[in-house]
């Protein structure tokens, strides 16, 4: 009893504000670790929210607001009523039938014998491929170069592994209107120019975000032959595969000879299948690779979800079976979205905007300087062009997009502040809600 009042009695001297969300624990010594700092900003935490609390028409965040196809809900919901060992720990490195199908599936594409168990790792989202593999093969003191613009985790990856980023950009080519993604060139002399001996790595990602632009056969075989005279890994990021336009055709550098070796390919569940929150991705490469890979996964996240790995498995296996014909969603998808980057390049074109028609993915950049708006809000007056553009746009106009800038190095940004980002994988009704928010406002100019 004496034990219960004195308890009683300590809780009663915790004041609510010091549970509050400023409350510091008081330590001598620092409390937070050296790789928390300089990785605290996040476009995407930062500006969801903003466009939640403003209820704003979303073409910011790349998520479809409409549902995966039936076939892939259909089977989460037989996996969730699938018996007790859906809901329990599965394999770690991957469960057994996704990493059969993801196998079999890969093996026709990349043109190389993968083995289900030796060379993928399942993992939570491809965010956390990219993260096992920044983290199991980059140390302190390497050099990893990142083509910009690149998805933005790249750089705090690298730099919580201890490395060094060195960027190289994409430019848009100089002399012609810059129409299309494929504008956007990477010069080869540019890029040797960065490599070093402490280089160990060279990221790219194609389709790319925020651009859409789908590397070309030779452009990956430039990158490849750097690779290969230079010993580097490569990682791609390939989350967009299934998403090409025109005629654009995605090639994966993991299939150009002698490149499957040094090549670390992540993919997406949550893009290939419309299913973003499922957080399903993958690391496919040599087993030499993926076992360092296994020990960052197997010591920090161990699994992700039983259910969602089984409906993405049942997924593939449909898609192998139906490969390369109308019926498979990778074929249905793309044409959906060809519909829908139409629908957003002719709103932004009939407003005044020029758009950066991308090859591939589900974003399109626009040159926002021919714009003119008062940005008089002081409290973002430090801030780059694009950030407070966009800022302004959600709470102004109640339309979400997002800044380029976001996705260039530190050292890059400036010269690229004046693009927005709007994303297409959105209902034809939010389309033309944004549609009515950009004509509403080009009038009243
Ligand atoms: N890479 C790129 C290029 C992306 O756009 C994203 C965002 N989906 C990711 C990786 C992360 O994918 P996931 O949602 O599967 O973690
Ligand atoms: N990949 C998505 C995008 O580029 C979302 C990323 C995220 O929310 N972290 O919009």
């Amino acid at each position: 009893m004496v034990i219960i009042r004195s308890l009683v009695g300590n809780f009663s001297l915790i004041r609510p504000s010091l549970l509050g969300r400023n409350h510091c624990t008081v330590m001598s010594r620092r409390l937070h670790a050296n790789r928390t700092v300089g990785v605290d900003k996040n476009v995407w935490v930062e500006f969801t929210q903003l466009a939640a609390d403003y209820k704003a028409v979303n073409l910011g965040q790349g998520f479809p607001d409409f549902s995966p196809p039936q076939f892939v809900q259909d089977a989460f919901c037989k996996a969730v009523s699938g018996g007790p060992s859906m809901h329990q720990y599965t394999r770690a490195f991957g469960h057994p039938r996704l990493v059969k199908s993801l196998a079999k599936f890969f093996s026709r594409v990349v043109g190389h014998e993968i083995d289900a168990f030796e060379d993928i790792l399942v993992t939570v989202g491809a965010y956390q491929a990219l993260f096992c593999a920044f983290q199991a093969l980059i140390d302190d003191g390497d050099e990893v170069i990142i083509v910009e613009p690149f998805f933005d985790c790249y750089q705090p990856m690298v730099l919580m592994a201890g490395g060094n980023a060195v960027y190289v950009p994409l430019r848009p080519k100089e002399g012609s209107a810059v129409l299309s993604s494929g504008d956007w060139v990477l010069s080869a002399e540019e890029l040797s120019s960065k490599i070093t001996p402490r280089t160990k790595a060279i990221v790219i990602n194609t389709p790319n975000n925020p651009l859409g632009k789908v590397y070309q056969m030779e452009e990956l075989q430039m990158i490849a032959d750097l690779c290969l005279k230079h010993d580097l890994l490569c990682f791609s990021d390939e989350v967009y595969e299934w998403l090409t336009y025109d005629g654009a055709k995605h090639v994966k550098i993991a299939s150009l000879p002698g490149m499957w070796e040094r090549t670390i390919t992540v993919g997406s569940a949550g893009k290939t299948f419309s299913a973003t929150g499922w957080k399903v991705g993958w690391a496919i490469s040599s087993g030499h690779i993926i076992k360092h890979m296994k020990i960052v996964h197997q010591n920090s996240v161990y699994h992700c979800a039983t259910a969602a790995q089984e409906a993405v498995a049942s997924g593939f296996e449909r898609e192998y079976e139906l490969f390369g014909t109308p019926e498979s969603y990778f074929q249905q998808l793309p044409a959906v979205l060809h519909h829908k980057r139409q629908k957003l390049a002719s709103c932004l074109q009939r407003v005044g905007l020029q758009p950066v028609m991308p090859e591939g993915g589900y974003f399109m950049i626009t040159d926002i300087s021919s714009v003119k708006v008062d940005l008089n809000d002081e409290s973002t007056k430090d801030e780059s062009y694009d950030f407070r553009f966009v800022k302004w746009l959600i709470t102004e106009k109640g339309l979400a997009t997002i800044p380029v800038s976001a996705f260039f190095s530190p050292e890059h940004s400036k010269e690229f502040d004046k693009y927005i980002r709007f994303c297409f994988v959105k209902e034809d009704s939010t389309l033309d809600a944004a549609e009515d928010i950009l004509k509403k406002w080009s009038q009243k100019k």
